[in-house]
């Protein structure tokens, strides 16, 4: 039994065993759903405590908000909870207001999203016909394949260049069937970016048939000058921009996110998109966040500090990271990811291995509290450097 615990316990495996038990049973799942490896998400803390009988337990492997909700969105949410019975407003006319005095945009620019995972899903929908592909990197968000192949549409990838997506690569992998181009600025899970000056030459000279998608899911943690905004370029070029709640308003388990493109876009994407796609709780929550600046200062120092902590403690280790404008790291641990994910996991430590992306000796992990940085460097230190008691 214990066999078969620690096979499941190391991500991806999962999915083996799935296959495994379908046998040779006959396949009814369409051929494209059928060679889908499904996404692997972080490891809930819940699930963590009760296999390991551990007490305290601390997540650094989905990229959320250590510090947990805004408290304006809270105090919204409790607010809405007497409206349950209700549907949302499936417009989310008070919401998409919101944004728009926020971005200066129009309501109109804008498409509510179950979380931006829903967004990506609709975009393709909307877009991207059957003998139509669509490009991105590789090692970047897996939803923009995992998405496209339940589609049934054909991606084309390009390796990164020094962590960093390609944009010529990109660019020289546009066909005249591409309709899209999924682009994460910054990128997940390198916690890189790209320029101002990158985008727009790579805007420049883009055929008209293909838009350009620029997922900005971690945005709020940027603090370079020369990151580009999507908002900057959706008027003019085949642009959509993604944001989200889920990283900065520490909103993930609500799943609300947006998209920010020229009406001729947004008008065609809200035909596909579910009547009430965005729920009403979420609805309330995003709209008080946004007005939640303190929080948002707050989430941004509490991740700027982090980083500068765990910069440090990893020079000191001589393990090699990848700089990050985002709230996670990754890092080249010098051994087998999922060992060292799994050696973590039974101290009560959640973080990602990159087995998925092919980055076998590297983790990611998400930037938390004091606190919780603290204890992943102790861990790390202790079962990379001190192997007695890590027996
Ligand atoms: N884009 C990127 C690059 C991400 O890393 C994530 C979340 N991991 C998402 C989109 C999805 O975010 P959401 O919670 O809004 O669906």
């Amino acid at each position: 039994m214990q066999v078969l615990e620690d096979f499941r316990l190391v991500s991806g495996i999962l999915i083996e065993t799935i296959s495994i038990i379908a046998g040779d049973k006959m396949q009814l799942a369409r051929k494209n759903v059928q060679n889908i490896t499904p996404y692997v998400g972080g490891r809930p803390i819940e699930e963590i405590k009760r296999q390991f009988r551990l007490k305290e337990v601390i997540k650094l492997a989905s990229n959320e908000n250590p510090l947990g909700g805004s408290p304006k969105a809270v105090r919204a949410m409790q607010k809405a909870l007497k409206s349950v019975n209700r549907y949302p407003d499936g417009q989310g006319f008070y919401l998409k207001k919101g944004l728009a005095e926020f971005l200066k945009v129009e309501p109109e620019n804008l498409v509510l999203g179950n979380g931006s995972d829903e967004l990506i899903d609709i975009i393709i929908k909307t877009f991207v016909e059957d003998d139509e592909n669509i490009v991105t990197s590789e090692v970047t968000f897996l939803e923009y394949e995992i998405i496209s192949k339940v589609n049934n549409k054909k991606v084309i990838t390009v390796p990164l260049k020094s962590f960093k997506y390609d944009l010529a690569g990109l660019k020289n992998a546009i066909s005249d069937k591409t309709k899209l181009v999924f682009i994460a600025n910054p990128n997940n899970p390198t916690g890189t970016y790209l320029t101002k000056g990158q985008i727009q030459d790579f805007l420049k000279g883009l055929p008209e048939h293909v838009i350009v998608v620029l997922d900005e899911a971690y945005d709020t943690f940027i603090d370079v000058d020369d990151y580009p905004s999507g908002l900057d370029y959706f008027k003019d070029a085949n642009v959509i921009t993604l944001k989200t709640f889920s990283k900065g308003y520490g909103l993930a388990g609500l799943r609300i996110g947006y998209a920010i493109a020229r009406k001729e876009f947004t008008s065609f994407m809200e035909r596909v998109r579910q009547p009430f796609n965005t729920n009403l709780i979420a609805q309330e929550a995003a709209l008080a966040a946004l007005g939640d600046k303190a929080f948002l200062k707050k989430a941004r120092r509490i991740n700027a500090e982090g980083k500068k902590y765990f910069s440090s403690a990893l020079k000191q280790l001589g393990i090699f990271y990848v700089d990050s404008v985002t709230n996670f790291i990754l890092m080249d641990v010098q051994e087998d990811g999922v060992g060292l994910f799994k050696k973590m996991l039974e101290k009560g430590v959640i973080v990602r291995d990159m087995k998925q992306y092919n980055l076998n000796n590297f983790i990611r992990v998400t930037i938390g509290t004091e606190k919780e940085n603290k204890r992943f460097i102790s861990v790390l230190k202790e079962i990379k450097f001190d192997k007695r008691r890590a027996k």
